[in-house]
């Protein structure tokens, strides 16, 4: 999959752009605080559905605006295609291929791609919810069913949640609701957990050769999954489900909420026997999240036959030379776009230069 072309206007501090983008290395060129990241978040905007990292839509739009836009075209193996977004006074307006698109899920799994910024660091460290981002997004990318089951199960968990609160307050609810917003809990939680066990298990074989390929061959990473309730396939897991909630009613309703569901789940990240999770070190840190990233657009080409589009905030500047050319050395079919403070580091890359929100794109 190649991005083509971003146009934006009034997104963040970007007043207006209209960026080329060429297969194989990208590199928005600038000092800090010129628009770089800016624009990377605005193109994954279309990957995700939503921002990388604002609480908010209102944060996008540029200070003093009444609403952005933005247009990305790509292209994949069969087609180009346009995804539009158009935020004017607090309503979203979605678009693809100039057709209205009314749910912000449907624009989710037609341009792929991995994003890694200097966040993503926590994923090994962080606490277990960044670790189930990373696989609600990965999965995103290629399974529109698990974005529709995920939908599904934060309303089903909102639902019980209040019920159970409400129980912990010694207020009236509906004991056959409950039972029903259980049964549907343990439903759903089995279809998520056995979709994102079967992804693990895609993902494990490329992150242990990624892994060993990073570290010269000195460090092995071990990945499973760590489900709340564990089981051999989806109605066994739905059966483990059911069990854990009967047998934690009182807890559940002393706790006011769900104590069961694949919002407990983790990955379990292992280098050489030791939990990443608590020990692994800064270096070990940055080894892991690279090797998770590069797995994930291998197992996207595997299902989706084409690699995404990697875009690498600041990430790569960090690393070694030879791992850098690790990185890129597999970019002639496939393509990246990073961010940089220092051109030297990409010499080879098709260089766009972002200055106080404005980009000079060297094809144009
Ligand atoms: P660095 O190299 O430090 O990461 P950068 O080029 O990636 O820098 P960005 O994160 O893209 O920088 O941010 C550029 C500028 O955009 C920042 O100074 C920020 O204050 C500004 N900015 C963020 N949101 C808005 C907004 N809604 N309206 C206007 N400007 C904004
Ligand atoms: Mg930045």
């Amino acid at each position: 999959m190649i991005a083509e072309r971003l146009e934006a206007s009034h997104f963040r501090n970007i007043v207006s752009c209209d960026i080329s983008f060429v297969p194989g290395v990208n590199v928005l060129l600038g000092q800090n605080a010129q628009g770089k990241t800016n624009a990377l978040e605005c193109m994954y905007l279309f990957a995700r559905g939503k921002s990388f990292r604002a609480g908010s839509d209102k944060e996008l739009v540029q200070f003093g605006e009444r609403g952005f836009s933005a247009q990305l075209t790509f292209t994949d193996q069969k087609r180009t295609q346009t995804l539009a977004i158009k935020m004017q006074d607090g309503v979203r307006r979605r678009t693809r291929n100039g057709a209205e698109v009314s749910k912000a899920g449907e624009m989710i799994g037609h341009f792929r791609a991995v994003m890694f910024c200097p966040d993503h660091l926590l994923l090994v460290k962080g606490g277990p919810e960044e670790r189930r981002a990373f696989l609600n997004v990965a999965i995103s990318q290629f399974d529109r069913l698990y974005v529709t089951h995920y939908a599904r199960f934060l309303k089903i968990l909102d639902n019980r949640n209040f019920l159970l609160k409400c129980a912990k307050k010694g207020q009236y609810f509906s004991e056959e609701e409950l039972d029903t917003w259980t049964y549907q809990l343990a439903e759903v939680s089995a279809a998520i957990a056995t979709t994102r066990m079967a992804y693990v298990k895609r993902l494990s074989p490329y992150t242990e050769t990624l892994m060993t390929a990073l570290s010269g061959g000195k460090e092995h990473l071990k990945i499973a999954y760590e489900g709340s309730v564990m089981g051999e396939g989806e109605e066994d897991i739905k059966a483990g489900y059911l069990a854990a909630f009967a047998s934690h009613r009182d807890k559940e309703i002393l706790a006011g909420c769900s104590l069961f569901g694949v919002h407990r789940d983790d990955l379990r990240l292992e280098i050489d026997g030791t939990d990443a999770r608590n020990f692994a070190s800064q270096g070990q840190q940055r080894s892991v999240v690279l090797t998770l990233k590069l797995a994930e657009g291998e197992v996207c080409k595997d299902i989706c036959g084409e690699y995404p589009v990697y875009l690498f905030d600041d990430v790569l500047s960090e690393l070694d030379e030879g791992r850098r050319a690790f990185i890129l050395s597999g970019a002639e079919d496939k393509q990246f776009i990073v961010t940089s403070c220092e051109k030297d580091l990409f010499s080879n890359a098709h260089a766009i230069y972002v200055s106080d929100g404005h980009f000079l794109d060297t094809l144009s």
